[in-house]
């Protein structure tokens, strides 16, 4: 069964940091997240990166594969990435273009330390 990305609830490395201050965020080493009362610990990775925001890069484990990433979700009763919860977007580009969601918004997961 294809899974489609509007239909997990997925939580971004950008809104993570948007929830703390710069200095806590730098200091964090695992995040809790939970989504339909299923928490998971998510660890941060760091690695040396040249950037405009500084000499550090961040990224997310992932709970399912361990690897880094950038967004992990929720679906299928279980946490992962797209690579290992193969979710993606709509090919069809009419439905991309109408710029109407199939299904109703979901709700935000929540971060905690
Ligand atoms: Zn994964």
């Amino acid at each position: 069964m294809t899974i489609y990305r509007e239909d997990v609830l997925r939580v971004g490395l950008r809104s993570i940091r948007a929830q703390f201050k710069p200095s806590v965020f730098k200091q964090l080493d695992h995040v809790i997240v939970e989504a339909a009362f299923n928490p998971v610990r998510v660890n941060l990775l760091r690695e040396a990166f040249a950037s405009c925001k500084g000499g550090m890069r961040t990224w997310l484990e992932c709970p399912g594969c361990k690897l880094r990433t950038g967004t992990i979700g929720f679906a299928n009763g279980a946490w992962g990435c797209n690579r290992c919860q193969k979710w993606h977007g709509r090919h069809n580009p009419w439905t991309q273009r109408s710029g109407k969601r199939v299904s109703a918004p979901l709700p935000v997961p929540m971060v905690s330390v």
